[in-house]
């Protein structure tokens, strides 16, 4: 494989599109508007300058990998003559499965399609396609740059041939593959969301404040950063739309989402993506807040 797509340039698309070009691939990376397109672009920038100040990357080739990367917003000509399509768009079913609708009908028949869904069926997704074999789970890491699992997911009718390709893709970038079934949230996703709801509801209770909380799971489980702070990372309204799969996907009430998650996304504080969430990122400063009406 030389050439891939990446659809959406959001946190972990323009991720994706970075580790992708930094590791010699041709990149389209397509999004809906410039203005995405432009802070993807500004976000990869600055990753690729971190690495070079932390000798991971030579400067030359920091700009050799930005060059390999081309911003589009036209999908057909995102797509033309790509090995792989990654689809890191917003986590939600229905414009997943618009998507690849689409992409079946653009991309040409060997193909790949892959998605880095946080929790939504493979198999759904695959059914949108007249290639359910060519239809995979990619499932990155945030940060992508800096974290080497990628969770593959097979869907019922995923091909060994497409399994060992992405696996073999995946190794090609320095990652560390690993497979698993097409289940709602997976593996990752399955265990890490209920403990970050858990930690909502023990802040939404009253048991302790965003940093105690923070703290007590660092430090007591060696986590590199609490679950609230970690949610924030993640962006407030991909934990919720992950947890609403898996309520509905495993039926179960503990997955059901905290209501002050819910009135948080409601509110447009969806993390350090919007600037606030669990914490207050403005000036670059990070403050525990949620209003105490809530706690
Ligand atoms: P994000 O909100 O940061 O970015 C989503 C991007 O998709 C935006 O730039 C948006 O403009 C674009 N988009 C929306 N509709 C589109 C369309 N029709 N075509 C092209 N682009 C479109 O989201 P994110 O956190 O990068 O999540 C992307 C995917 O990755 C989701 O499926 C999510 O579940 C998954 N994921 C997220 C994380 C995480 O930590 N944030 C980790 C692993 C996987």
């Amino acid at each position: 494989m030389k050439q891939c797509t990446v659809i959406g340039a959001g946190t972990m698309g323009n991720g994706i599109a970075h580790v992708f070009a930094s590791n010699g691939y041709d990149v389209a990376l397509y999004d809906l508007h410039q203005s995405s397109l432009d802070k993807g672009l500004a976000s990869i920038e600055k990753n690729l300058n971190r690495q070079v100040s932390k000798d991971l990357l030579t400067a030359s080739e920091a700009e050799a990998a930005h060059q390999r990367i081309h911003c589009h917003l036209n999908l057909s000509e995102a797509v033309k003559g790509s090995d792989i399509v990654i689809e890191a768009a917003t986590e939600n079913e229905a414009l997943k499965l618009s998507i690849f609708k689409e992409l079946d009908a653009l991309c040409d028949p060997e193909t790949i399609l892959a998605t880095n869904t946080s929790s939504i069926a493979i198999g759904k997704i695959a059914a949108a396609t007249q290639r359910a074999e060519k239809v995979i789970g990619m499932h990155f890491m945030n940060p992508v740059p800096v974290m080497k699992l990628v969770e593959i997911i097979r869907g019922y009718k995923t091909s060994d041939a497409t399994t060992d390709a992405v696996v073999a893709l995946a190794k090609s970038l320095g990652k560390s593959p690993v497979e698993c079934n097409d289940y709602p949230g997976f593996v990752a996703n399955r265990i890490l969301m209920p403990m970050i709801n858990e930690a909502i509801e023990a802040l939404q209770t009253g048991v302790a404040g965003v940093s105690e909380i923070d703290s007590i799971m660092k430090m007591g489980m060696a986590h590199p950063m609490g679950p609230l702070q970690l949610a924030d990372f993640i962006g407030l309204d991909v934990c919720l739309s992950i947890l609403q799969v898996l309520h509905s996907g495993l039926g179960q009430p503990k997955y059901a989402p905290n209501s002050l998650l819910v009135s948080m996304v409601t509110a447009g504080d969806l993390g350090v993506k919007s600037g606030r969430g669990f914490y207050d990122y403005a000036n670059g400063v990070k403050q525990p807040v949620v209003a105490p009406s809530f706690v």
